[in-house]
This record gives C-alpha cells, structure tokens and sequence, in this order.
C-alpha cells in the first residue's frame, strides 16, 4: 500500500518536474516545513485509522491478501505494540510512537502525514499555492502574509506532530539536494545543495573497489548536474567544480573517456544473480566467467568500516545466539563431536544430554561415543564455533568442519555439500580447528 498523494515526490528528479513550469508571485516566498522526528511521534492509534480508512476504500485489496479488514487490523495492533530492545542488559518497550526500525514505520507514517497534509490544507482559508512533500520534509509556495499563521495552523492538526519551519534566505531554500531559487522574471532556477557538513569526500581512486563502483561516482556526479541545473553558465561551472573534487579523490584526468567507453550490462538478461567479495584481479575474472554463464555478479566489499567500528547494540551473550554451529570436546580423548542448531546451544545441549541420559543412540552420536568408549562428554567446553542465520550456509559450515579435521565423532558427514569439495577438505590435522 504505497501513499499515492497528489502531493508527494519520488525523489529530486520528480520534483524537478513538478516545479519546471511553475512561476512565484512577488508577494509570495518559498518556505519548507519540517516533522520533528517523525516516526516516534506519529501516534500509534492515529496511524492505524488512517490506514485503515485507507484499506477500506482500497477496492482491489481482496485480490492480494485472504484477510479481512479485522485480521489486519489485529496484525497491525500486534506489530505496533511489540516493540522491545535491550539497553545496558534492561529491557525497555517502545510507548508511544510507530516501532523504531519496522519496515512498517515508513508506510504507516507516510499515510499519517498525507492525512494530516490533506486536513491542514483543507481546512486553511488562504492554503499554499504549491505543497510538495518527501516523507516529513516539504517544499511550499505560499502568500508571504500567510507563513505564520499557516505554520500554526499546521501544529494545531496533531498534538504530538510539530512541524519546524524554515523560510527562504537570499531567495533561496533547499528541498532535498536541490537549491531553489527565485529569479526576478519570476520563474525558479535551481542548482545543486550541498549541506554545510559536506566535504566532497568520495570513494578514493586508489580504494580496493571494482572499477566499474569508482566510475559510477563521477556518472552520478555529472548526471545530478545535468539533472538539477538548467543554467548552461551555472551548468559549466558545476562541472569544473565536479573535475576538481573527482581529481581530490585520486580520479585520472581523462576521466570522461573512461566513463564513457564502460560497458553496461544492464541490458543483458540473466539467469541468476549471486554476488561475489571483491578480490582484485580474481573477482573482475570470475564475473567475466559467469556472466558467459548467464549468472548476474555483483560485487561487496570484504570488510566495511560499519564492520569495524564498535556495535551500538548490546552484544548477545553467547547461550542466547540462535543459529549457531557448535563443537562438543570428549573429556577421555581427543575426539570432537561438530553439530549445528537454529536454536540456541544451551537448548540444544540439553537434548543431547537427555539422549545420553537414555542411552539413546539414534538421537545422537554424542551417546554412541559414550556407550562404545565408556567415555564422557566435556559439557563445560562446548562450544560456538560460528553464528549462521542462514541455514544453508550453516549446513555448509557444519559439514566443511566435519570434512576437515580428523577427529571428529561424528556418524554422517553433514549435508549439502557437493562431493567435487570433498578433496581438497581431506583432513588434515587432528583438532585446532580454525574459525
Ligand atoms: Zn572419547
């Protein structure tokens, strides 16, 4: 249920449409106004009228879903009021506001907004002329003597939705990476806005990065100007100004030769789709290869500077991680027992403890040691040996140990693994394993 109002924009490029043709009077100026913190303000019971409202007039909903208006209804109360996170070991519940990182939250909070648009510009005597809006951030054109009191009149709509506003400054504003600009003849210019905080930092030439990810960084740049500026004067200079900052992150001077001889395969149709860490000199090889092979490749970044930096979540402890690839140590000898669960270990432990308890030789392997050995398990130094939501790729750890070290307990060798693997996992040497 994507919000569909007549005054929201896709993006700066729709907006560049919508205000191409639009002249402003001289007693009129450009203002925007603002939602402070709009997810965690929009009121729970208020969003889930509003869509529902919403679904009711929604004539086609009975062709994608089997579910009534109340079941929704019910979901939505379940998704609204469940929100928990733990901070500092405590537990704390989300009260008021729509759950902060739903995938929900956005839809949810964009209907409330085009409710709350519809009812403010309906019910002032003198609305603006133009309101266009992005999520909680808009752009309005309206008569100068009306800004404050519509500004009032807008935080009289909601008690907990505020709006801030934000008036035109050397007859400029900014709506999203566009600067707006009034010209005395009276049409808008526009040109490309660049908050204070820019630095015209980019991704370094020189950066461990596909080629192609390096030149799509001076595409951008030099299509955002041809977008956002129609001033061929203004135009020319943005694009100094783009060879100047591409040249401070490293990029060659022939640059437009480079851009323009990459081959896209944006066209081509593929079978597949997997996506590859870049190694350079490996990874540009192995996309030529399964391109051939009709499988689209995309390429991530082995390390991120996310992944180094610290967690602002707190860590899980390691009892309570779920999906999880574990080893179990024999306390007689040097064998090792390699298992996966997509519960947590402690439960799953329990149930091999439960299966020695009985002898029960079919529930684990772990048992069939202990009765054939007369030996006992080392509970205590049971181990994770890798977290994997992804049972798949679980499944494939699980049985590249199992392949790889000697001294393993284990009946069977995992699963999902292709035999073309199993040479080049002989085992090797008895424990240390690595993870
Ligand atoms: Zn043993």
């Amino acid at each position: 249920m994507v919000p569909s109002s007549d005054y929201t924009v896709k993006n700066s490029l729709d907006f560049l449409e919508n205000i191409s043709n639009f002249n402003i009077k001289p007693s009129e100026c450009q203002v925007s106004f603002d939602v402070v913190s709009l997810f965690t303000s929009v009121p729970t019971d208020l969003a889930l009228s509003v869509t529902l409202d919403k679904l009711k007039h929604d004539t086609t909903l009975h062709e994608r879903t089997g579910l009534d208006l109340s079941h929704i209804q019910t979901a939505l109360q379940i998704c609204l009021n469940a929100t928990v996170f733990t901070y500092n070991g405590t537990i704390y519940k989300q009260i008021f506001g729509t759950p902060m990182g739903s995938p929900i939250s956005a839809i949810l909070a964009n209907l409330t907004m085009e409710h709350i648009e519809h009812k403010a510009l309906a019910t002032f005597h003198t609305p603006p002329r133009l309101w266009l809006r992005y999520v909680d951030d808009t752009y309005v054109i309206i008569d100068k003597n009306m800004v404050h009191a519509f500004h009032t009149h807008l935080n009289t709509i909601s008690p907990t939705i505020a709006f801030t506003m934000e008036t035109e400054k050397n007859d400029t504003i900014a709506f999203l990476d566009v600067a707006i600009t009034r010209q005395p003849d009276p049409r808008l210019s526009t040109s490309i806005y660049k908050k204070p905080t820019n630095t015209d930092r980019y991704l370094h030439y020189t950066s461990h990065h596909p080629r192609h990810q390096k030149l799509t960084v001076a595409k951008t740049l030099y299509n955002r100007a041809t977008t956002h500026i129609r001033n061929t004067a203004v135009h020319k200079h943005e694009c100094k100004n783009i060879a100047r900052v591409l040249r401070n992150n490293g990029f060659p001077r022939n640059l437009h030769h480079m851009t323009r001889n990459t081959i896209t395969s944006q066209n081509r149709q593929f079978k597949s789709f997997t996506c590859l860490p870049y190694v350079q000199g490996v990874s540009e090889r192995l996309k030529r290869i399964l391109n051939d092979a009709g499988v689209k490749v995309a390429m991530k970044p082995l390390k991120t500077i996310g992944q180094l930096l610290p967690k602002p979540k707190d860590a899980t402890i390691p009892q309570h991680r779920t999906g999880v690839v574990y080893q179990v140590p024999c306390r007689d000898c040097e064998m090792v027992y390699i298992g996966q669960t997509k519960r947590n270990l402690n439960s799953r432990l329990k149930e091999h403890k439960v299966a020695v308890k009985n002898m029960d030789v079919n529930k684990s392997a772990l048992c069939e040691h202990v009765l054939e050995c007369d030996h006992r398990n080392n509970w205590n130094d049971a181990q994770i040996l890798k977290q994997e939501p992804n049972w798949s790729k679980r499944f494939v750890f699980e049985s590249c140990l199992i392949n790889s070290i000697s001294n393993v307990l284990n009946r069977n060798d995992g699963k999902n693994l292709s035999a073309v693997f199993l040479d080049i996992l002989r085992p090797t040497s008895p424990s240390n394993i690595v993870h």
